[in-house]
């Protein structure tokens, strides 16, 4: 069965095609800078890519594009052979630990969140009524980034502000990234040959977020409230004091929305560095001496080593450390910089190893107490298989 995996964002949409149960990928690609002047999309197929300029004022004509792509490619003959669409939806509230095939009531529950995730929901929400317009036969199902995190003990999700916060407005800790987590998780629980592991897991790319997994379940996370907490991103600030917002709207004379854009999009290793969001970017200033990408390189991967600490204390036993996401996969420096000050835990880096990129590998050395691993997530694939298990 053809199952698609989708990730609507504001201006783009992402697509993979899959052969299911067999995993095998078929064709993917992205849309671009949809409902801009110009636009275009970018088709990768059998080791080949093509890219189109193109003109897409929303995102039913990016879809429409695309389904008419599939059968001239000759991938498909028909849509009906499209068996299921999986979108990611990143905030699912409280409501949805699992995935679900989409009915009017899940529409309603991601129009109801779109005030806690204002950036993703509302364009993913796009995307499924784009495909419900052009694909209506495909069962649709929502694959929420959120779902990973439900099994989180209360104590581990609520904050200590006032307590009818959470019962009236639903201020909790949420947590995203989770679909990039749980395919970690089950790379590893097959890796390991058990279900019960216990790992702390980096996904470190342009949002980073990291999560612990006590007996395979969630236990706790880096993410908070919003997709702007924890870990230091590439543009976001995480974790910061709440009452820098008013002070600096005072200072500043900057409204809330434009402080709050402000530590969404300049702050970050772009923010710190002054130069890029790009780790490539920071990397080639740190080697040159470059002083802000080397405190930007510095606050981002204290931030790490010290949520590292923050989770591990709460874990009784740790199988792995894993790192995922473009730079959890790629940057050998980053990498580096995070064991390396974890050494006092009996981390032992093993340099040759940690010089690769982007495949499955043991970066420590045997005597290291907790061994460390490159896994290459696959979200993609974990929307598909979700997808696939509810529509089969
Ligand atoms: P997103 O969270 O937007 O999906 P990715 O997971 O693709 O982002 O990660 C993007 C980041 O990965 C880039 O901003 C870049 O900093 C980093 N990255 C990608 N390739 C490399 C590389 N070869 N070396 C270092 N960093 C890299």
């Amino acid at each position: 069965m053809k199952i698609l995996s989708v990730n609507a964002g504001s201006s783009s949409l992402k697509f993979t095609l899959f052969e299911m149960p067999e995993e095998k990928e078929i064709i993917s690609g992205v849309f671009e800078r949809i409902g801009e002047e110009t636009s275009l999309y970018s088709i990768k197929m059998n080791g080949e890519k093509i890219k189109k300029d193109c003109v897409l004022k929303n995102h039913e004509e990016a879809v429409k594009i695309l389904t008419e792509e599939l059968i001239n490619y000759n991938v498909i003959k028909n849509l009906h052979e499209i068996g299921g669409v999986g979108h990611r939806v990143v905030h699912g509230g409280d409501k949805y630990a699992d995935s679900v095939i989409i009915t009017e009531d899940v529409t309603n529950t991601i129009r109801n969140l779109f005030h806690l995730a204002p950036l993703h929901n509302p364009s993913n929400l796009m995307g499924i009524e784009a495909f419900q317009e052009f694909i209506p036969d495909a069962k649709e199902v929502a694959v929420f980034d959120t779902g990973f995190h439900q099994t989180m003990p209360k104590e581990n999700y609520m904050y200590a502000a006032p307590y009818e916060w959470y019962e009236k407005y639903g201020v909790r800790r949420y947590a995203y990234h989770g679909i990039s987590h749980q395919y970690i998780t089950e790379y590893m629980q097959n890796y390991l040959g058990k279900k019960d592991v216990n790992l702390i897991t980096c996904h470190l790319g342009g949002g980073c977020s990291m999560y612990s997994i006590k007996d395979g379940k969630c236990f706790d996370t880096s993410m908070s409230f919003s997709t702007n907490s924890g870990l230091i991103m590439g543009t976001r600030s995480g974790d910061i004091d709440a009452f820098i917002v008013p002070y600096v709207m005072k200072e500043s004379g900057m409204t809330m929305e434009e402080v709050l854009d402000s530590l969404n999009k300049k702050g970050g290793l772009l923010g710190v560095s002054g130069i890029s969001n790009d780790s490539r970017d920071i990397e080639e200033g740190v080697e040159s001496g470059n002083e802000r990408c080397i405190l930007a390189q510095e606050l981002f991967t204290n931030r790490i080593v010290g949520y590292i600490g923050k989770l591990a204390i709460f874990m009784d036993k740790i199988d792995a450390i894993c790192f995922t996401g473009g730079i959890g996969e790629n940057s050998s420096m980053t990498r580096k910089d995070i064991i390396n000050k974890l050494s006092k835990l009996g981390i032992v880096l093993d340099e040759e190893a940690n010089n690769t990129r982007g495949k499955f590998t043991l970066i420590t050395k045997a005597e290291s107490k907790i061994p460390c691993y490159i896994v290459p997530t696959n979200e993609e694939l974990m929307i598909a298989k979700d997808t696939y298990n509810l529509v089969k």
